[in-house]
């Protein structure tokens, strides 16, 4: 067993780390106040790799292992929420499906132009008002017209919609019930008829752009489906088991930003002649935070390894997300405490980080649905 990341992987985690020290955490505070995708530091990202972290190099991709996306995911939210779900959504859930399930036609087309920067992010719209956890009820239809899909239906909370490309929709294609109804269609954003609706009003990740999308007979070509025709819903539990460790990092990167700045302020303020960190209830908040990250770490690269060994990893990625998500609320919520009244003031970066990773524990699988998805597993004795 070898704990030690390799070479590679520790000058990676280096070099995104000062990138993101220097370019993206200085600007969190404004882009979560002025709501203003951070573009400018996005730009720059395409040469570092971050634009196509696991898109293979024949593509204009990174071909990064698995471990490494992670990190890289973990370092991004260390610098900034918003910035970091953007760039996460656009890799695991606007290029993922095309990686994994598009024809080399639609890799050669897409994937190049959104790995690479050139181009704008990728976006994924599988909820709408009336389904999330529950996919099966998705409304939104596409009917073949010729050699074209028509589009009709309203989507909700798509990330990214305003700043994508492309947008890949979850449709019912099929008149049966039942899990073979439903594909996936790749939507240019310029299409006429697609209506991306003004940014959502959110608690936090406020430079992150989330919108409902309406289609009205909005047509692409037939062969913008992805994959084969019906297997929408079984794309989606694949692409959302690798996004449950992207989350998962988000939320473990959030958790280190606050758990840094608690660290530096009990250091700083004193009270009662000593700093705060001298006294046992602020040293024990600290220990259990550090005590948690480390686990959160342990569990995320686990099943990114075994991700990257080929074998089973639903039950790992779903524990490891269930985790992480809720120990980054936990240390959010202790940074806060440790800063006292300050804590609570946007003065001070650790109320956006608490206001940021509270939708981690909701989006891509809530911590009820991932409870229920580990359960079957064990029930089931399988990975
Ligand atoms: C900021 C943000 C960004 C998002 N980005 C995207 C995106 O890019 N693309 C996209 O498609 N979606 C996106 N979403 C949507 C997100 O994935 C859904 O909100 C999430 O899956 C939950 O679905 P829901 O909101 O419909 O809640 P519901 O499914 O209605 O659940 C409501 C509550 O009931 C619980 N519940 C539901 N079913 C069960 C059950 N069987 N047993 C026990 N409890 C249950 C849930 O855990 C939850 O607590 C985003 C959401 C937000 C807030």
């Amino acid at each position: 067993m070898n704990f030690d990341l390799t070479d590679e992987q520790r000058e990676f985690r280096h070099v995104v780390h000062t990138f993101m020290e220097k370019e993206v955490k200085p600007l969190a505070r404004h882009t979560d106040e002025s709501h203003e995708f951070n573009w400018t530091a996005v730009r720059k990202m395409g040469p570092l790799g971050l634009l196509g972290l696991q898109i293979p190099e024949q593509y204009g991709g990174a071909e990064l292992d698995s471990i490494s996306t992670t990190i890289a995911t973990e370092e991004l939210a260390w610098a900034c929420g918003s910035t970091s779900l953007a760039i996460s959504a656009h890799n695991c859930l606007g290029m993922g499906p095309i990686l994994d399930f598009g024809t080399e036609a639609q890799k050669q087309r897409w994937l190049p132009h959104l790995a690479t920067g050139k181009g704008r992010l990728g976006c994924l719209s599988l909820t709408e008002p009336g389904a999330g956890s529950d996919l099966r009820n998705v409304k939104t239809t596409a009917v073949l017209d010729g050699d074209e899909w028509v589009i009709n239906g309203n989507k909700m909370w798509a990330t990214n919609a305003s700043i994508a490309d492309t947008i890949i929709v979850l449709c019912r294609t099929e008149k049966e019930e039942g899990t073979r109804a439903l594909s996936h269609i790749i939507v240019p954003t310029d299409t006429p008829g697609v209506i991306i609706g003004a940014p959502e009003r959110k608690m936090g990740l406020n430079g992150s752009p989330t919108h409902a999308v309406t289609f009205d007979n909005a047509r692409v070509p037939a062969e913008n489906l992805l994959g084969e025709r019906g297997k929408g819903l079984a794309q989606t539990l694949t692409t959302l088991t690798k996004g449950r460790i992207s989350i998962g990092s988000l939320a473990l990167g959030l958790a280190q930003a606050a758990y840094d700045a608690a660290l530096k302020y009990a250091h700083e303020r004193e009270t009662f002649g000593t700093p705060i960190g001298n006294h046992q209830a602020v040293a024990f908040m600290l220990a259990d935070m550090e005590t948690e990250i480390t686990a959160s770490r342990h569990m995320l690269y686990w099943a990114a390894w075994l991700k990257d060994q080929g074998r089973p990893y639903a039950k790992a990625a779903g524990m490891a997300k269930l985790y992480a998500t809720d120990m980054s609320e936990r240390a959010c919520r202790n940074a806060i405490q440790i800063h006292g009244g300050f804590g609570y003031s946007s003065e001070f970066e650790v109320e956006r980080m608490y206001r940021d990773t509270r939708l981690m524990s909701i989006g891509e699988g809530t911590s009820e649905i991932l409870r229920m998805v580990i359960g079957r597993h064990i029930m089931a004795g399988t990975e």
